[in-house]
């Protein structure tokens, strides 16, 4: 697809499962990507396999190593990758943890991990790219929430306030910067096959089977297909929109 060609794209928590999938769905389709995570190591390989799919030997890629729940280190790394490619055209913001517990279980620092890595990271990463953007007049920021966040759920307080966090942060953000052209978007992916869902077992995944019409999971290309969609201008007039990519769970 030549809608992402030449795009510079950089991706939170890239490393694994579905920021993985779309890091290498924008290499494929000729974007240059920069990704951030935790893990050295995979984030090589994910480099390479990068340069693998890539349309052409002149597409970058990099990762860059950041705990993005830091404020300055994200900033710092983000500038970071702004230099290298020589600016940004998309943010997604999808790096994000689960400490799953009932309530009366939880302990702080439960609640501050997982508010701290899946909606600070959120509030530090547009931070570093929104005025580059807004001087540009263009940018696509993309927000990976959760139908969890949507619909709450039992044993997931945290996760269900940093997703709702999220859509909240999304629509605001939109009306901000939306007639500076920035789009800002949310996606609520519902249960995508990736190292976070099969962590679940046995009895709790025939309980979401049970809630999904389609009686599948996702994959994470479904969710990189969407991200393509609005990285691209085929969505210049969307914005501070929640797409839910969920085989029909909250329909
Ligand atoms: P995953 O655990 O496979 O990958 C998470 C990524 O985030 C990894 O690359 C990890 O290194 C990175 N990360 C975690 N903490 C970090 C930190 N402090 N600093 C930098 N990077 C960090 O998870 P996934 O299933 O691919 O989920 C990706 C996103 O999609 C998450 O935000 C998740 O909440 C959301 N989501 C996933 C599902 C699903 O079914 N898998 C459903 C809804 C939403």
């Amino acid at each position: 697809m030549e809608l992402v060609k030449g795009k510079k794209v950089l991706i939170t928590g890239g490393t694994a499962g579905i920021g993985k999938g779309m890091a290498l769905t924008f290499a494929k389709n000729g974007s240059d990507v920069i990704i951030f995570g935790t893990n050295e190591e995979r984030g090589s390989v994910i480099v390479n396999e990068m340069r693998e799919l890539a349309q052409s030997e002149d597409q970058k890629f990099g990762f860059l190593k950041v705990d993005v729940s830091n404020y300055e280190e994200s900033l710092a790394k983000a500038q970071e990758a702004m230099d290298l490619l020589g600016g940004v055209d998309v943010l997604i913001n999808n790096a994000g943890i689960t400490r799953d517990k009932l309530l009366m279980k939880m302990d702080e620092e439960d609640w501050d991990q997982v508010l701290d890595v899946n909606l600070k990271s959120v509030f530090n990463f547009c931070k570093a790219v929104v005025r580059p953007m807004m001087k540009a007049r263009s940018g696509k920021i993309i927000n990976i929430s959760s139908v969890i966040g949507l619909t709450g759920n039992p044993g997931q307080v945290n996760y269900a306030a940093s997703k709702s966090g999220m859509i909240g942060f999304t629509q605001s953000l939109a009306k901000e910067v939306s007639s500076r052209g920035v789009c800002v978007n949310c996606i609520a992916p519902g249960f995508i096959q990736t190292p976070m869902t099969d962590a679940l077992n046995e009895t709790q995944k025939a309980a979401i089977m049970q809630k999904i019409p389609m009686q599948k999971l996702g994959q994470t290309e479904d969710i990189a297909n969407v991200c393509l969609f609005l990285a691209s201008k085929l969505s210049d007039y969307v914005t501070g929109e929640v797409i839910a990519v969920d085989g029909g769970m909250t329909a």
